[in-house]
């Protein structure tokens, strides 16, 4: 079994970016710069805003944090994201998600402008990945390409099953491995809660994506001999054996799995520390005009 360490290819890339940035400023070029808009002050969103913007702070990136309080207007939020639509300084930004439940999230991720839309939310992004046009992919399902192409994981000709069908994990990482590509080329089988005979589905597969939010479901029964397993879940669960009196869970029991895998994720320090560092690299496809012409 080979451990897909994803909190060393996140450093890599990270170190990648920082000299791309290094070398940006020797030129007098554009520092990439990545707002981020945050409703409210849930404990979760804070955390993630965070991580974002001292990743930002690691690569020498430029980093906005807007925050407003829950009971903001949601025009008056959308006239925020209409700010930094125009706002010619910002490459990229994101609105943390979840919002207030008085605010439409659907209406405030159309309201973003596609080009900056480095969280890969806009419909338009996700239309023009679904066709195979140069987008912005959403942070998660990029992470997991970044992986697989980095650990030179096979996928063309190979069964993959996907568990969970979200919009922002499932159906993105369904259809880039579907697609016609490098890491893609494979036979996917996108499973949800309504799934008959999940187990059997799952134990064909070489390749598992476990995306559901469920912990520890994946057990070693559902999965075939050799193949790899990539765990998205996080479940935040209660522990006496940490300080902080929590630990967390991925969607996979771990150490069952991990003895008939060929290669698996771990949790934490697998798809997580990816998720940011995709985000990076989105805010400095949009600083360059890479996806679609810089504005
Ligand atoms: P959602 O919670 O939006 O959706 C869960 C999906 O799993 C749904 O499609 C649901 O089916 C399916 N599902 C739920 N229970 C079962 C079951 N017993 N059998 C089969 N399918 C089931 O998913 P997200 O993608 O938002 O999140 C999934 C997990 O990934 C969460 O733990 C989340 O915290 C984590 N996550 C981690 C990230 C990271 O950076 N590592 C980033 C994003 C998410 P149905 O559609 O039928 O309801």
């Amino acid at each position: 079994m080979e451990l897909i360490d994803g909190k060393k290819v996140a450093n890599q890339i990270k170190q990648e970016i920082t000299a791309e940035v290094e070398q940006i400023k020797k030129e007098g070029g554009k520092i990439p710069h990545l707002a981020a808009i945050i409703v409210g002050h849930d404990g979760a969103s804070e955390t993630y805003v965070g991580h974002k913007e001292k990743a930002c702070n690691q690569v020498g990136f430029n980093s906005t944090v807007l925050r407003f309080e829950d009971d903001i207007a949601e025009d008056t939020l959308l006239r925020k994201v209409d700010e930094l639509n125009k706002d010619t300084e910002i490459d990229g930004f994101i609105v943390q998600l979840p919002l207030p439940d008085h605010i439409s999230e659907q209406k405030i991720i159309e309201a973003i402008d596609p080009k900056k839309d480095v969280d890969g939310f806009h419909p338009i992004n996700l239309g023009r990945m679904v066709i195979g046009l140069p987008a912005y992919i959403s942070a998660t399902p990029a992470g997991i390409i970044e992986l697989i192409k980095r650990y030179n994981i096979e996928t063309s000709g190979r069964d993959v099953v996907v568990i969970g069908r979200s919009n922002i994990v499932g159906k993105p990482i369904s259809i880039l491995l579907g697609q016609k590509s490098d890491t893609g080329n494979a036979t996917v089988t996108l499973t949800h809660s309504r799934t008959k005979n999940l187990k059997e589905v799952a134990s064909k597969a070489d390749i598992i994506i476990a995306a559901l939010g469920q912990a520890e479901f994946l057990t070693a029964d559902m999965v075939k001999e050799g193949a790899t397993v990539i765990d998205v879940g996080i479940t935040r669960v209660k522990s006496d054996k940490t300080k902080s009196g929590w630990k967390l869970l991925g969607d996979v029991k771990f150490d069952e799995v991990a003895e008939k895998a060929a290669y698996i994720t771990p949790v934490p320090g697998g798809v997580g520390p990816m998720t940011i560092v995709s985000l990076l690299q989105n805010t400095l496809k949009a600083s360059k005009g890479e996806i679609y012409p810089r504005l």
